[in-house]
């Protein structure tokens, strides 16, 4: 039979609704109580991490969840399942893609309805998650997302919807799994990618999203010294407005790294136009471009390579996804 570890930490799938229709916290995790309907097939072991809404999870509070899986394995564990909140789901996902070793399964789940709704969701994830973790097909596949009957890899998958509980969605490249009658099947393979085993996480990481008109003002912000990392989601194929560029240029002067990704949904931020902000220049001031990673997912890349120490030539190396 095998050991499987389920991490809880909160979430919706761990939230149910009060008699207004509020979707509240509360200090009894009814997901966690949930080990019966799994008896007899695997032998589960239950951990309840804490007890957050997504919004509140942090870098920090990723690391924690990664320490444990980190000591769960070495003590022989066969797979993990952690249930999380969907709003940022596919970050920690990520962020346990970039720092573990991806050998045996990890998938991370989560409901769009608390515990009580009609037609609640959060049960039936849970359960798929445990049927993809305790599967030996599941094994060296990085860190995987289970929602909805779908398997999709924490590198690519995104929440698209707020409420529907098909939510979760890999654009471009689509799933790699489906779940039917409790068994996961996969059609496609990842291409293995560098990790860290980090033991901490820097701060001073941001985002922006560009826009029609954009000027320098939130660069110019950025331009001091607690700022240690910039992703942009740029425009199109990767471009940026002119007025923003002598700003960019600024905070490149500082030694920021600057990572390039689409704020496109489908498609990879590429080097095509030869224009005032058109990629090829922004490729040429020294911004990294980020193939096929949203906005949040580069951001995890980058503050995980810099945890790391990666700076130069080796965090170039690191950022890169896809090969040509
Ligand atoms: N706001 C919730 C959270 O991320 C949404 C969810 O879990 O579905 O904690």
């Amino acid at each position: 039979m095998k050991n499987i570890l389920a991490i809880h930490t909160g979430g919706t799938i761990s939230m149910s609704q009060n008699d207004k229709g509020e979707v509240v916290p509360s200090a009894h995790n009814p997901i966690a109580a949930q080990t019966t309907i799994l008896a007899g097939w695997v032998q589960l072991i239950t951990d309840e991490l804490f007890n957050l809404p997504s919004p509140h999870v942090t870098p920090a509070r990723m690391l924690e969840i990664q320490q444990r899986i980190v000591r769960a394995e070495a003590a022989g564990i066969d797979g993990v399942v952690i249930t999380h909140g969907t709003d940022t789901l596919e970050e920690t996902a990520y962020f346990l893609d970039l720092t573990l070793p991806n050998t045996i399964p990890v998938v991370v789940t989560g409901a769009m309805r608390s515990s009580n709704q009609v037609g609640s969701d959060g049960l039936y994830n849970f359960h798929s998650a445990i049927e993809v973790a305790a599967a030996d097909v599941s094994r060296d596949k990085g860190v995987l997302v289970v929602m909805n009957d779908e398997i999709h890899t924490a590198r690519y998958v995104t929440k698209t919807h707020t409420t529907n509980v098909a939510t979760f969605r890999t654009p471009t490249f689509g799933p790699i799994g489906l779940i039917a009658h409790g068994t996961p099947t996969y059609f496609q393979q990842l291409i293995q990618q560098t990790t860290c085993d980090i033991d901490h996480v820097v701060d001073g990481v941001y985002l922006l999203k560009a826009y029609a008109g954009m000027d320098g003002t939130f660069f110019d912000a950025l331009a001091n010294d607690r700022t240690r990392g910039l992703v942009i989601e740029g425009l199109g194929a990767g471009n940026l407005p002119p007025r923003t560029l002598p700003s960019v240029q600024r905070l490149l002067d500082r030694q920021i790294p600057i990572v390039l990704v689409s704020r496109c949904y489908n498609g990879v931020a590429e080097d095509i136009y030869d224009y005032q902000g058109g990629g090829i220049e922004l490729r040429k001031m020294g911004l990294h471009l980020c193939q096929g990673l949203n906005g949040q997912k580069a951001r995890i890349k980058l503050l995980v390579g810099l945890s790391a120490g990666l700076q130069g030539p080796q965090l170039t190396d690191f950022l890169r996804t896809a090969v040509s």
